[in-house]
């Protein structure tokens, strides 16, 4: 058991009261705050004492929709101005290229980038897995930097040849994709409170899943208590897509496959008239 006491800082907290204590102080307990309040009125000692007098302390900010990959691509010129669709057939065949250090890297830069602007909850949709790259590379190097991760296993299985939007040499099957999900679930998800791991099963987008493996992915997601994520309704090409394949505008077909719940949340949510 190790506890923390940080003093004399300014404090601005997120409570229902949006309080403000000038001379405040927070008492930490195995990296879970106990409490806040004034210097004074917290205990006085405690295993680190950090004294911050002249800072001001906020709460950490929560990043809920990531792509650290692409911070390695996101100045190419060519797709700069492109719509969404136009925008990944071009990065496609790049990303097909990243290699499991690329992972590494890219996911120590990012966080890097959040943390320096305040973050301490990243949550990353990583949904390309080429030349032998894993979840594994990311959540290793996470580790490192030491912000909070919800690890995304993102997926894309509907290909060009099947009526999808990525190139086949992106996508994988259905089959590999569920293996690889339980696999990570059981060696990395932490379920209790404060955990710095979490793992979240997230098929990419109505264009590029199975309806299929949408279905599968939420049953194992259900049978594990872990949470669901999605793009979903991002543009007018997204909505067209999915009147024409599926039959539904995409929150109809997220009802369809059982992907909407209190253990589901969508990147986007813009394109619904
Ligand atoms: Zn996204």
């Amino acid at each position: 058991m190790t506890t923390l006491l940080i003093k004399n800082a300014y404090i601005v907290t997120m409570d229902d009261h949006q309080r403000e204590i000038p001379e405040g102080g927070l008492f930490i307990r195995n990296g879970i705050i106990e409490r806040v309040g004034l210097t004074r009125d917290l205990p006085q000692t405690a295993d680190e004492v950090l004294d911050l007098n002249g800072h001001i302390v906020l709460p950490g900010l929560v990043n809920t929709h990531h792509h650290f990959y692409q911070t390695l691509t996101r100045a190419v010129p060519a797709a700069q101005d492109a719509n969404l669709f136009n925008w990944l057939k071009t990065l496609y065949p790049i990303w097909a290229r990243l290699t499991p250090d690329d992972i590494f890297i890219s996911t120590q830069t990012a966080l890097a980038e959040l943390a320096l602007s305040g973050c301490t909850t990243a949550s990353d949709h990583l949904y390309l897995f080429p030349n032998g790259s894993k979840l594994d590379d990311e959540i290793a190097a996470a580790s490192e930097i030491g912000v909070r991760l919800q690890a995304s296993r993102g997926s894309m299985s509907l290909g060009e040849s099947k009526g999808g939007l990525p190139p086949d040499s992106v996508v994988d099957t259905e089959e590999n994709i569920l293996k690889d999900s339980q696999r990570l679930i059981e060696k990395y998800h932490d379920a209790k409170p404060g955990a710095m791991t979490q793992i979240v099963l997230a098929p990419c987008s109505p264009f590029s899943v199975t309806s299929d493996l949408m279905k599968q992915s939420a049953k194992l997601a259900r049978e594990y208590g872990v949470h669901l994520h999605t793009h979903l309704a991002e543009t007018e090409d997204e909505e067209k897509f999915c009147m024409q394949m599926f039959g539904h505008r995409p929150v109809g077909y997220m009802q369809s496959v059982d992907w909407v719940g209190s253990d589901v949340w969508f990147a986007r949510g813009l394109g619904q008239r």
